[in-house]
């Protein structure tokens, strides 16, 4: 019999709910079991595809097409797996299907209620996902916190499937423990108002995690146990730590890889290998600070209002992580702001400071000329480059600008009515947009692509292409290069370096005489794990880091 966790919060969001799930399905999936993860976002929006970047963070893609949450990103980072649509769910997904069944009278005439019908849809879906992944366990993150409205239903969801089964469920809640500054001490009150709260749902907590700034201290412990009505041994501390890829450790320090299997009535099995010793071999890897790397990120969803949020750009951030970390260097990333260099141009020359510039994926017209003249920057004083989609899209536009010398040349996005058009909306997306069906209908999910020989890529991925040079990798857009320019730019020294197999849509730029300068129409940092860095990253930071771009 398959096993659910569920994780929901407590007191605050963004106290690390999504890793913490992640972190937990780690050290079970070591502990010998199947394990997959599940991400539930109590909002209307079908998917996260159409929301702002600056308001949701990242959109990660899965290979099956999805656009989903960040945290799916996390969870394939730990788990070392590739996740599908079935790994996500929304209100709007679960109320779109109820909604269409009735209209196909699959509930026989029977008046359709939002308890049951939408708590039973919500199960439908977690045990569709256990059944996919044919997992022992499913980690089902329940977005938000509890006490809102929105995540209500699922809250219903997880009581009906533990009173049908409950030694089969758990509930595990993750809190926030504030130290207020005037008297440095943690306060537990909220977390048990929290606990309060979701006994009102009907559900009595498994495990607290205390997430604070420090670790919980006994006395607190003893209290969180005597007022939520758990044993000590079930309130788990959870500090702040440095890299979140420590937290599966932490977590095995107080053992609670062997709680969680035993309150199921299981043990840990041999079947993990030494997954565990992998993993913690990995993470003491990142405490061995080698040399720094810096890496510039040139984008534009930085400002949420006085903070700097890079949630955006969190797998080409984890990305470059993973490769600095696997060949002992330090990463070091900091944000460059696009605008900047179109109100200040003499500016540009900031770049100089990092060892590599990445331009990653982005929309609309907003930072794209100093997009622009950063890729210029890069290409003229011989600085490792990476482009990610919009960021290839770019650098295209560039070559074509400064190097072909096509004045104006720009992409459709920007400029409808540019003379050169290089990159254009592809064929089959402009009808879809004049009907303003923007829902899940860019080019999405993982495509083959087919690299040519002899190019700094197929280099890059010797150890993964097969014979004919073939990658499959993860896209989000709707504009592409323009076949119509292929061959001058490419005698204009543009290294057309991948393609579709069908040799149809270019997929990856580079040019000759660089150190590195590679641009991608793919999402390479989608698929980079901890423990499988992605190989153009690795290569791009080995470049970086090893020599100084400037002659
Ligand atoms: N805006 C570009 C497109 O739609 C690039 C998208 C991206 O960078 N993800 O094609």
């Amino acid at each position: 019999m398959p096993k659910f966790v569920f994780i929901a919060g407590g007191v605050m969001s963004g106290v690390g709910k999504g890793a913490a799930c992640a972190a937990i399905g780690r050290i079970i999936q070591d502990h010998g079991y199947r394990v997959t993860a599940m991400k539930v976002d109590p909002y209307i929006n079908v998917d996260a595809g159409t929301m702002n970047p600056v308001e949701h963070g990242e959109v990660f893609v899965t290979d099956d097409g999805d656009e989903t949450d960040q945290d799916i990103g996390n969870y394939e980072r730990f788990l070392g797996q590739s996740l599908g649509s079935v790994n996500y769910m929304t209100t709007g997904r679960v109320y779109q299907t109820v909604i269409q069944r009735e209209r196909n009278l699959e509930y026989g005439g029977k008046t359709v209620e939002v308890v049951p019908h939408v708590p039973e849809e919500i199960i439908r879906r977690i045990m569709a996902c256990q059944r996919v992944n044919k997992a022992d366990v499913v980690m089902i993150e329940i977005g938000g916190t509890v006490g809102e409205y929105q995540n209500i239903l699922f809250l219903e969801a997880a009581r009906m499937m533990k009173m049908r089964n409950p030694k089969d469920v758990q509930i595990i809640m993750v809190s926030y423990l504030p130290i207020p500054g005037h008297t440095g001490e943690m306060k537990t009150k909220p977390t048990q108002n929290a606990v309060r709260t979701i006994n009102s749902a009907g559900l009595q907590v498994d495990f607290i995690l205390c997430r604070a700034s420090r670790p919980i201290d006994e006395p607190r412990k003893r209290k969180i146990s005597v007022f939520c009505n758990v044993g000590e041994d079930q309130v788990i501390s959870a500090p702040d730590v440095r890299s979140i890829y420590e937290i599966p450790v932490n977590f095995e320090k107080e053992n609670l890889g062997i709680k969680i299997l035993k309150r199921f009535g299981l043990r840990s099995r041999k079947g993990g290998g030494n997954g565990r010793e992998t993993w913690a071999s990995f993470v003491r890897s990142i405490d061995n600070r080698g040399k720094p790397v810096r890496i510039g990120i040139v984008g534009k969803y930085f400002g949420s209002g006085d903070f700097t949020l890079s949630d955006t750009y969190l797998s080409v951030i984890e990305a470059v992580k993973h490769a600095a970390w696997s060949l002992s260097r330090q990463p070091s990333i900091d944000w460059v702001y696009a605008d900047g260099f179109e109100r200040d141009p003499k500016s540009i020359g900031e770049l100089d400071r990092f060892d590599g510039i990445i331009v990653p994926g982005g929309f609309g017209s907003r930072g794209a000329e100093g997009k622009i003249m950063a890729i210029r920057w890069c290409r003229e004083n011989r600085k490792p480059f990476l482009g990610i989609c919009y960021g290839m899209q770019l650098a295209t536009v560039e070559f074509a600008r400064n190097v072909v010398g096509l004045k104006g040349a720009n992409t459709t996005e920007i400029d409808g009515k540019t003379p050169h058009p290089v990159i254009h909306i592809m064929p089959e997306q402009e009808s879809l947009v004049r009907q303003r069906k923007y829902g899940a209908t860019m080019r999405l999910g993982a495509w083959p692509c087919r690299l040519a020989g002899k190019t700094a890529s197929r280099r890059a991925y010797a150890r993964q292409v097969d014979a004919q040079g073939g990658v499959s990798e993860r896209h989000r857009h709707r504009y592409e290069f323009n076949n119509a320019y292929r061959e001058q730019l490419r005698q204009a020294g543009l290294v057309i370096a991948g393609t579709s197999p069908d040799g149809l849509l270019v997929e990856v730029v580079e040019i000759k005489d660089h150190p590195f300068f590679v641009a991608t129409q793919y999402h390479p940092e989608l698929k980079s794990r901890p423990l499988d860095p992605h190989p153009l990253f690795t290569e791009f930071i080995r470049i970086a880091g090893g020599k100084k771009g400037r002659k």
